[in-house]
């Protein structure tokens, strides 16, 4: 495509195929380098992007199909020629990347280019923008490219969507900050609280704790993986496990560092009591929690109820760094709809691995 087909009212596509088994994967780490004109992404499994440049704004658009992502997010620019940067779910199995330029600026689709390093990893090399005149422009009759404009997906829900999220305390997610361990280094034992004929605490709307458990302890393991930790799981899938089992196992497993992932209740009649709480029982336990605790509260912007001491089971019987995260009452007013809410526990999940990877970070 020539340079002079980039003007304001035509839409240009550029399709890029690439010949790559389709599954389901999860986009784990996206960065767009200002300095170099480079957007940098990786997923955890093999994808087949496509990348579309779109104009009125200039924008360059990445599609992940049967790709998820943890966080929404929005990065913007106060000077040069690129707005913002911001990604999002298009629809439930589909991320969307996109670079916008300001009004007035244009990129050459040719020098686009789009590497895949590999099949999870990819590069989107972009050319200097390139300012165009809009006055002289916007006087130019319309050609027959304007009909490519149909070929335009629809944007804006997306954008907005992530508008409103910008708002809130997601900003606060650093996911493509998370710290890369040696692989296999450190092995960390995941328990969820509670499974099987066990559904822990029952709260608001019948919330269960396992529920929110056994969603958001599976998506603590798979972060933790994705960054080299060997990860063990005290169960792998809806069954109830005994207090000694999960002990041993983490025993078996000469963990690093053990958490047990569960949901707080108290009376129903309390809806007034949310917050995070975070319990240890041993000196090195204490550190391991002080870390987890305070980014989770950082990230999710919860209330605090603290870090404390308790002899249960599971943290006074293991002999390495132990916790158990209570991830929010399922009874609590504030607490409740936030615990049943798919996106927040995805990013709960996120926030205590992120506090995991910070302390095994301080033992390298
Ligand atoms: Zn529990």
């Amino acid at each position: 495509m020539r340079l002079n087909g980039l003007l304001p009212g035509l839409s240009l596509f550029v399709s890029l195929w690439l010949a790559l088994p389709v599954e389901a994967a999860r986009l784990q780490f996206w960065r767009f380098d200002a300095q170099a004109n480079r957007l940098t992404f990786t997923t955890d499994d093999s994808i087949q992007p496509t990348a579309q440049l779109l104009s009125n704004p200039t924008r360059l658009v990445i599609d992940m199909p049967s790709t998820t992502l943890l966080t929404p997010e929005v990065q913007s620019y106060d000077d040069g020629a690129i707005k913002e940067v911001r990604v999002g779910a298009l629809d439930a199995d589909t991320t969307r990347l996109i670079v916008e330029y300001h009004q007035g600026y244009s990129v050459d689709p040719n020098q686009v280019e789009v590497r895949g390093e590999s099949s999870r990893q990819w590069t989107v090399q972009l050319p200097d923008a390139i300012a165009v005149n809009s006055r002289v422009l916007g006087a130019r009759p319309s050609t027959p490219a304007d009909n490519l404009a149909n070929l335009e997906p629809d944007v804006r829900p997306l954008l907005d969507s992530l508008g409103a999220r910008t708002n809130s305390s997601a900003d606060n997610t650093n996911n493509d900050e998370l710290p890369v361990m040696p692989n296999g280094r450190f092995t960390v034992v995941i328990d969820p609280g509670h499974g099987g004929r066990d559904p822990g605490a029952v709260g608001i709307n019948g919330l269960q704790e396992k529920q929110v458990v056994n969603d958001i302890a599976p998506r603590v393991a798979a972060i933790l993986q994705q960054q080299g930790v060997n990860v063990v799981m005290t169960r792998n899938s809806d069954i109830e496990v005994d207090l000694e089992p999960r002990v041993q196992v983490a025993e078996r497993a000469n963990a690093t560092i053990f958490v047990s992932i569960h949901a707080n209740a108290i009376s129903m009649s309390r809806p007034d009591v949310n917050g995070l709480e975070t319990f240890y029982a041993s000196e090195s336990g204490q550190r391991l929690a002080n870390t987890v605790h305070s980014n989770v509260l950082r990230v999710m912007g919860m209330r605090d109820r603290r870090v404390r001491s308790a002899r249960f089971y599971v943290i006074r019987q293991t002999s390495m760094p132990a916790i158990l995260i209570e991830t929010g009452f399922v009874t609590g007013a504030e607490d409740a709809p936030n615990l049943a809410d798919p996106a927040w526990r995805e990013r709960m999940a996120s926030a205590i691995a992120q506090g995991i990877l910070l302390h095994l970070q301080q033992g390298l």
